[in-house]
């Protein structure tokens, strides 16, 4: 906006806790200095010709900023709408989702020292929706790849490894029994590894990728991941496990070619809304990864250690899914004390 100077950023607050955690990300963007306005997005679904869709304006804002926070979004069960999370992934062309998991320091769990990236494929692969009843008793579901998908999926993962800094990019896959759909995945990115010859392209089967991320996951630290859609879904989620022993606390980022949406990876907790009990971290870890991809890196790592240190800071400045007695309130403050 070049009246105020700001960036205008799109916000979908969400459901159950969302609220709570979006007023927690607007207090310390505000306590911070953050040169952005938020412009509220209502993205409750409607009905267009028998498809979930969303509205109009919140499409309009989300097309004009290029940029979007969003809380999480219940998924009513069995009122036959699909996913919204999956309308926005479609109606923006959001083909990469990009998850780290990295421990934090002074926070212990199982594993330290945890530091993995991983992109998956987003719009594709088993999540293509086409299934079939070929007769009675036998299905098909049919596990789409192009190249075209592949491509820029793979590709945005050699720049980001370029862009974070690390040399080495591992395609997972699972190439030996699914030939063709995995061979071409796998065949576009040893293509691709030819225009990135400052980092080093490997291959790696799906279930040997496993065995090694819980065994010695900081063999993974200087790499990134890639995958095709349904192994990122499960391997992202193992990631997460590993790094911070759950969901609450892992940020995301969906990318298109031109539009962005950052979200929080849990779901809208509805047992513990409206109670000043749920944990921001994730949403706010996401508005950092938001504030990287826009550029404005020292505010991301200013609110970043804020965060950080808050939750190391001991049981008392941390929420309850961490075992703490901090509320959501409460731990905002801390956290914008430490800015
Ligand atoms: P959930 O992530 O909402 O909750 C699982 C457990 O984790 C609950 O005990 C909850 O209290 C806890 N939890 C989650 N986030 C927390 C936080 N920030 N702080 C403290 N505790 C937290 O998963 P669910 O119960 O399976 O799903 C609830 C709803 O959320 C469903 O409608 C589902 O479709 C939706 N969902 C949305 C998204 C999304 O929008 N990206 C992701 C997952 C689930």
């Amino acid at each position: 906006n070049p009246s105020t100077g700001k960036y205008t950023v799109s916000f979908i607050e969400g459901d159950g806790i969302g609220p709570e955690i979006s007023k927690s990300v607007k207090k310390i963007f505000s306590a911070a200095n953050v040169p952005i306005e938020w412009e509220s997005c209502d993205v409750s679904p409607i009905f267009v010709n028998g498809l979930t869709t969303i509205p109009d304006p919140a499409v309009q804002s989300i097309t004009k900023n290029l940029v979007a926070l969003k809380g999480p979004l219940a998924t009513p069960i069995g009122k036959g709408h699909r996913s919204l999370n999956l309308t926005l992934r479609k109606t923006f062309g959001l083909f990469a989702n990009v998850r780290p998991a990295k421990s934090i320091e002074g926070f212990k769990t199982t594993y330290e020292n945890v530091d993995l990236v991983l992109i998956r494929e987003n719009t594709e692969g088993e999540y293509s929706g086409i299934e079939h009843i070929v007769c009675p008793g036998v299905v098909q579901s049919i596990k789409l790849i192009t190249r075209d998908a592949s491509e820029r999926v793979i590709r945005y993962a050699f720049e980001y490894a370029r862009a974070i800094g690390r040399p080495r990019v591992i395609v997972v896959h699972k190439s030996t029994i699914q030939r063709l759909a995995d061979g071409l995945f796998v065949n576009v990115a040893k293509e691709l590894s030819k225009e990135y010859p400052d980092l080093t392209l490997e291959t790696e089967l799906i279930d040997n990728s496993v065995l090694k991320v819980v065994t010695n996951p900081s063999a993974y630290t200087d790499a990134v991941s890639v995958c095709p859609n349904l192994y990122g879904d499960i391997l992202s989620d193992l990631n997460s496990g590993l790094s911070a022993g759950s969901l609450g606390l892992t940020p995301s980022a969906n990318i298109g070619h031109k539009i962005s949406i950052f979200e929080a990876v849990h779901g809208s907790a509805p047992d513990i809304a409206g109670q000043d009990k749920a944990n921001p971290t994730a949403l706010l870890l996401s508005s950092v990864m938001m504030l990287n991809h826009m550029g404005l890196t020292n505010h991301a790592d200013q609110i970043q250690n804020a965060v950080l240190s808050t939750i190391a800071s001991g049981p008392e400045n941390r929420t309850g899914d961490l075992a703490g007695t901090a509320t959501t309130s409460s731990f905002t403050e801390a956290v914008i004390k430490r800015l």
